[in-house]
């Protein structure tokens, strides 16, 4: 970025990014009283007045006299030069339009509106006509916190009132009904409130970690230790060290079931809560983390990959906690790494990054083997628990029902578990009931009428799901092909199937089901797993949701169901993958004083993902994966990037693909290849036909501005969209 002056005085020429979708920065004239470098400011297009951010200089190759002027600057704090460097870089790597970044970067509602107001009560000067027990417990609650102003339903809930009691005293004077700003500041944390005692190998990774916050220059680390290691305690010393800095620092999480139980050790550790950034937290409350990021009100973020995008004062360290978890991937609108991202951010801003796992991605586990990221590890688990032991069951010897799935051996080993009061976990990563939905008449699969994707059945929905484009249609009747009735059968189990199962095997047994699509609200899904963690079920059925970092202390035993399921398919990292959640999925099994085991279900027991599940052999298996990686020139030893053409009109998204393939000079300058046109694995979604192109290039090499050239050459016509996917990681 070329250094800008900083100040720009009335009537000066500004160049001005917004979120519209335009392909440049636009000219406007400074407002009345000038404005600065980065400030958020509403200026007018067209007939509308939109957001947008002074980006620099006006480029004055515009009609001079038809330059409109800036209507006005936002309360907001100008956006600081890194985060413009950042948006520009993370752009330009991800070939995003500037618009769409900013987009991003502006996530909350209402930025330029002044501060909303709400109510508050605090203690007023008169005294209620007629004295009550609930009124007494009112104003007993406000002396109590001496002048203190609370939310009605804050005040209603500490007095054990109803609101209406509260409101009686208002309009008698007792208590004062104020207007006060809602975006208050969030509380300080306490850096040297509640550190745990920690381990010998905890304490010497939580002093390396402190050290790099305290260098105060980028580096990033990567921080592995098996499930139950005291990874969560380890990088909240760093977080601490940064606090005391006064730097902010952000925690990433895969998923916002996880936050709460974060939250409370937050709590524990600093005495108050964090901000949160995340899907569930209300559009008013966004708005005040979004400000009080940006004016330091805000010292410690915890929140989804989104999170890296916001306007933060002076960011000190960013963890990535489970970076290997696929969902830090964007798969929609701009397809961005959330793990590589938080590294590119933390470059240009002198943080540190945390990347913490049990299971390190392929890619981390590559660069801190070359050096360029630290290694922090782990090795024994917090208090006496081990690593569970861990055994394959041959399927091949057991002879079972085509509508069973749970083998006698691993029957009997949770019947064990149950008599000693302990817990099993079934696991199975497959939602809904059935995936497959088959008419026994004519042999026809129902599928899904705008994708070329099976509908899978939810029986708890009582509704077919289309799990690419959400569709779902109830269960029809008579067969769609053949229209024979009654002959329609489920094959193959989802983790409601085997909830049916298990509550038949085991009839004594207390069943709990946790897949995704079961509960309507975080909160509720959180309220189950806090209930299963006291002990409210004995057989715990689930998805990979139970594979992210949820503690079970009563639970001994992890069953997996199909072990095989995700060796098929061809997607590159499918080893990996497999590798990564069965260790995960085994890491739940005893965590606390009780040791665990794991017991896998496998037609396979000799391929070798398998054997380095059972053998533990950690860097064994990344060498060996690194080696294959490495021979096929793929990532992270190679360069990808996907391209995804889709249109409704299959022929136009072939015939650009064919063209695509053969224009390929740009490319073949970088030594890069192209392969494709192919329909995409799911050739139609929501109705568009989708067809894809893979690019392999060379490490090193100028991918990104040989792709720009290439694509460049094209003009997109009728409904055609053309979506650039950097690094993919899925291939659908
Ligand atoms: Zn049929
Ligand atoms: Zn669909």
């Amino acid at each position: 970025m070329v250094m800008e002056a900083g100040y720009f005085d009335e009537g000066a020429l500004v160049g001005v990014l917004t979120a519209q979708p335009l392909d440049r920065v636009l000219d406007y004239r400074a407002p009345e009283g000038g404005c600065q470098l980065g400030a958020f400011v509403e200026v007018p297009l067209g007939p509308r007045k939109v957001l947008g951010v002074v980006w620099g200089s006006g480029k004055g190759d515009w009609d001079i006299a038809k330059v409109r002027q800036v209507i006005r600057v936002l309360d907001a704090a100008p956006m600081r030069d890194e985060l413009r460097a950042f948006l520009e870089k993370a752009g330009d790597y991800t070939l995003t339009p500037m618009s769409a970044m900013l987009r991003l970067a502006t996530r909350a509602p209402g930025l330029g509106d002044p501060p909303s107001m709400r109510k508050v009560y605090r203690l007023g000067h008169a005294e209620p006509s007629r004295m009550t027990d609930a009124r007494r417990r009112v104003l007993e609650a406000l002396r109590e916190y001496g002048g203190l102003s609370f939310t009605l339903k804050e005040l209603a809930e500490m007095a054990g009132v109803t609101t209406s009691v509260v409101k009686g005293l208002v309009t008698q004077g007792a208590v004062a009904e104020e207007n006060s700003p809602r975006d208050l500041p969030f509380p300080r944390l306490d850096p040297d409130l509640g550190s745990k005692e920690l381990t010998g190998d905890q304490a010497a990774a939580a002093e390396t970690l402190r050290a790099g916050v305290g260098s105060g220059s980028y580096g990033t680390v990567l921080l592995k230790g098996v499930t139950g290691s005291g990874k969560t305690e380890v990088y909240l010393e760093a977080v601490a060290e940064c606090l005391r800095r006064g730097r902010q620092a952000l925690v990433l999480l895969p998923e916002i079931a996880l936050t709460a139980e974060f939250l409370t050790r937050v709590q524990a550790r600093f005495g108050a809560q964090p901000a949160e950034w995340h899907s569930g937290v209300t559009m008013t409350e966004r708005r005040r983390v979004w400000k009080m990021i940006g004016q330091g009100g805000a010292q410690f973020v915890v929140g989804a990959r989104s999170a890296l995008f916001l306007p933060f004062r002076d960011l000190g360290l960013v963890v990535v906690d489970e970076e290997h978890d696929t969902s830090y991937k964007q798969e929609e609108g701009v397809l961005y790494n959330a793990r590589d991202m938080a590294v590119l951010r933390a470059s240009l801003c002198g943080a540190r990054v945390v990347l913490a796992s049990a299971t390190p991605s392929l890619e981390s586990w590559a660069n801190a083997d070359a050096g360029k990221y630290d290694k922090v590890e782990l090795t024994s688990r917090y208090g006496p628990a081990v690593m569970p032991e861990m055994r394959s069951l041959d399927m091949r010897a057991e002879k079972l029902p085509s509508d069973r799935w749970i083998s006698t051996a691993l029957q009997s080993a949770v019947n064990a578990r149950i008599e000693k009061g302990e817990q099993a976990l079934l696991f199975i990563n497959r939602r809904g009931y059935a995936p497959v939905t088959i008419c026994r008449a004519c042999g026809h699969q129902i599928g899904c009428d705008h994708c070329d994707a099976r509908m899978v059945e939810h029986r708890f929905l009582k509704r077919l799901v289309c799990h690419q484009c959400g569709e779902t249609k109830p269960m029809p009747e008579i067969c769609p092909s053949c229209e024979t009735e009654g002959r329609l059968a489920a094959v193959g189990p989802g983790v409601e199937r085997l909830t049916e199962e298990a509550v038949k095997l085991f009839p004594d047994a207390r069943v709990a089901t946790l897949s995704s699509d079961m509960f309507g609200s975080a909160r509720a899904l959180k309220a189950e797993i806090e209930g299963i963690a006291q002990g409210s079920a004995d057989i715990i059925i689930g998805t990979q949701l139970v594979a992210k970092g949820h503690n079970f202390p009563l639970l001994t035993l992890v069953g997996v169901i199909d072990a095989d399921l995700g060796l098929q398919g061809s997607d590159l990292r499918a080893a990996e993958r497999t590798f990564q959640l069965m260790r995960q999925v085994a890491g739940r099994a005893g965590r606390a004083e009780k040791s665990g085991v794991a017991l896998l279900q496998t037609y396979q027991p000799e391929h070798p993902v398998i054997r380095a599940i059972l053998s533990g052999d950690e860097e064994g298996f990344w060498k060996a994966e690194a080696g294959e990686r490495r021979h096929a020139g793929v990532p992270p030893y190679g360069r990808m990037a996907g391209i995804i053409l889709s249109s409704s009109d299959v022929q136009e998204a072939f015939d650009l693909g064919n063209a695509l393939a053969r224009q390929d000079a740009p490319l073949r300058r970088i030594g890069a290849q192209v392969f494709g046109p192919a329909p995409a694995p799911i050739a139609r979604v929501r109705g568009r036909h989708r067809v894809r192109l893979l690019v392999k290039a060379d490490r090193g090499t100028p991918l990104q501005t040989a792709l720009r050239q290439w694509v460049g050459q094209f003009r997109l016509k009728g409904d055609m969209r053309l979506a650039v996917d950097i690094d993919p990681q899925s291939f659908y």
